[in-house]
């Protein structure tokens, strides 16, 4: 490590502490202008590979998601604050799990848990395009749950 100041390389480490995010604080002293500065490392967290539903894989595309998220939101009361919001928070889902590949399937469904709280149109458009024919009945039952929903309020 050298020094900002100086730029020697004879540096020492006077004290180490833990930050709660897993970072590393080393607070330094240089030997040669006995100036101090801190250095401080943390993990880099990466987000998994994407295994999409023809095998292929590619890296997770945080731009398309956000797309994808905007385009369900279109003409909705959606904030592109909470569109941020939700992608990010799928991001570090993503990152949180470890895993050096991942189905796309598990981004959809992230999405779609995301959307179901933000706003009913825009799940049900995701959902609509989203989900696998099979599951289409599942999304009519989730529409009439929210006919049935809104028709309580009114
Ligand atoms: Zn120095």
């Amino acid at each position: 490590m050298h020094c900002p100041h100086c730029m020697s390389e004879d540096t020492r480490v006077i004290d180490t502490t833990h930050d709660n995010k897993g970072g590393i604080r080393r607070r330094r002293e240089c030997e040669q202008c006995h100036q101090r500065f801190s250095t401080y490392e943390r993990p880099v967290l990466s987000t998994p590979l994407i295994i999409k539903n023809d095998k292929t894989r590619e890296e997770f595309d945080k731009e398309k998601l956000l797309q994808g998220i905007r385009l369900a939101c279109i003409k909705r009361p959606v904030s592109a604050d909470d569109i941020e919001r939700l992608a990010g928070e799928i991001e570090a889902k993503l990152q949180q799990m470890t895993k050096l590949e991942i189905p796309s399937k598990v981004i959809g469904d992230l999405v779609i848990e995301g959307l179901r709280e933000l706003d009913d149109v825009a799940y049900i458009r995701f959902a609509s395009v989203y989900l696998p024919l099979g599951n289409l009945n599942a999304l009519r039952d989730e529409i009439n749950r929210l006919l049935e929903h809104k028709g309580e309020n009114a």
